[in-house]
């Protein structure tokens, strides 16, 4: 029932295992790269759950691994909980030429790529992702980065892990809000890029969200593999990669907006991003109608957020949404840089979007 997907840089270039009971295999698929101690990187939630099979395997394998266990949530992704893991992975001895698991959601794998890119001018790492959004998203492509007081994922660093095992059966322990929020981005892959794929999860997604092992392989490999092509063309993100933006201008002003706090998961910004993105096209006259309800029937359907409507508590002032977006986007002549689609599948970007059109979207 396993997959694997290729990422193809070059010398860079690394597998991504993906299937249920990987963790199992995680010590024999991880003892060729190995060399001396092996820190593993994790947080209380789930080392509680998760990190002794993890250790068994190493273990079988006869790794000397080392957990370093930090708190969760967004906190730790900072220049102290940088500061603290660096110091630590240091303690264990760890060499130029060993390497550092990453063994977590996205906070773990983004500090821990970012903490191993720096060690010693950069060692080598391996991601164990075990939300639903680091498998199909943060853990391939190579991104790393803490957040600071001025803005998310502001100080980081390009670098590749070596290999990145997930286990969809580790995904079963998730609590159902975040891995909703995680299957926001498999949805967006669909809605970039592939028609065929949407289809597939109206048919299949809700089955593999609820436990069905065999769909949720194939969709997080799926989800992989078209992220991984997209990574291959534009590693840097100066071309085709922003694609993988689409929902996301509207999805991080949301996040900001509501204080990235509880009211709103990353997930369910980009979800609510994305059905705005497409009304957006609908609006300007690129898309059919019918494909932008299409799209927000199927979110509602698995049980994600659609509309700012949705939004927990007081609603978010199109002024303000408008506020964060000019932050994050340059403004020219009162035009901004959009992803939007020509239908369910073909994501394009264009910098031709009028302010207006966009605050009478956010006032709707
Ligand atoms: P993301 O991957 O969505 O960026 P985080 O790294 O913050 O997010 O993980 C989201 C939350 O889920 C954290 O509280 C984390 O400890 C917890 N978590 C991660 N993986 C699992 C899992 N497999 N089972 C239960 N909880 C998990
Ligand atoms: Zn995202």
């Amino acid at each position: 029932m396993s997959e694997t997907v290729i990422v193809s840089l070059a010398e860079r270039s690394y597998p991504i295992h993906i299937g249920p009971g990987e963790l199992k295999r995680a010590g024999s698929l991880l003892k060729p790269l190995v060399l001396g101690p092996l820190p593993v990187v994790t947080d209380t939630n789930v080392a509680k759950i998760h990190l002794a099979n993890f250790l068994l395997s190493t273990e079988d394998a006869g790794l000397d691994a080392r957990p370093i266990v930090l708190e969760p949530g967004e906190g730790t992704k900072s220049f102290a909980g940088l500061e603290r893991l660096t110091n630590e992975l240091l303690h264990t001895g760890v060499g130029r030429d060993g390497i550092v698991v990453a063994l977590g959601g996205g906070v773990i794998g983004d500090l821990t790529g970012l903490a191993a890119g720096l060690l010693k001018r950069g060692i080598a790492f391996a991601q164990i992702p075990t939300t639903l959004l680091a498998q199909v998203d943060s853990s391939v492509g190579g991104k790393t980065a803490i957040n600071t007081a001025a803005g998310k994922n502001l100080v980081g660093l390009f670098h590749q892990p070596r290999i990145v095992i997930a286990d969809t059966a580790v995904l079963q322990t998730l609590p159902r809000r975040e891995l909703l929020a995680g299957y926001a981005e498999v949805a967006k892959y669909g809605a970039l890029g592939d028609r065929a794929f949407f289809e597939w999860l109206e048919a299949n997604g809700a089955k593999a969200l609820d436990g069905d092992n065999s769909a949720m392989v194939r969709a997080v490999a799926h989800s992989c593999r078209m992220k991984a092509d997209i990574v291959a063309r534009d590693e840097r993100e100066t071309g085709d990669r922003a694609l993988l933006n689409l929902g996301h201008t509207f999805g991080h002003a949301l996040e900001a907006a509501t204080g990235y706090s509880d009211r709103l998961l990353h997930g369910e910004g980009v979800a609510i991003g994305m059905a705005l993105a497409l009304q957006l096209s609908v609006k300007l006259g690129l898309c059919p109608g019918q494909d932008a309800d299409r799209f927000m029937r199927h979110l509602k359907r698995v049980g994600l957020p659609s509309s700012i409507a949705d939004v927990s508590g007081p609603r978010p002032s199109p002024d303000v949404l408008l506020e964060h977006m000019a932050h994050d986007k340059k403004v020219k002549n009162g035009r901004m840089t959009f992803v939007l689609v020509r239908g369910i599948g073909q994501a394009f970007t264009t910098s031709d979007v009028r302010i207006d059109d966009v605050r009478a979207l956010l006032s709707a």
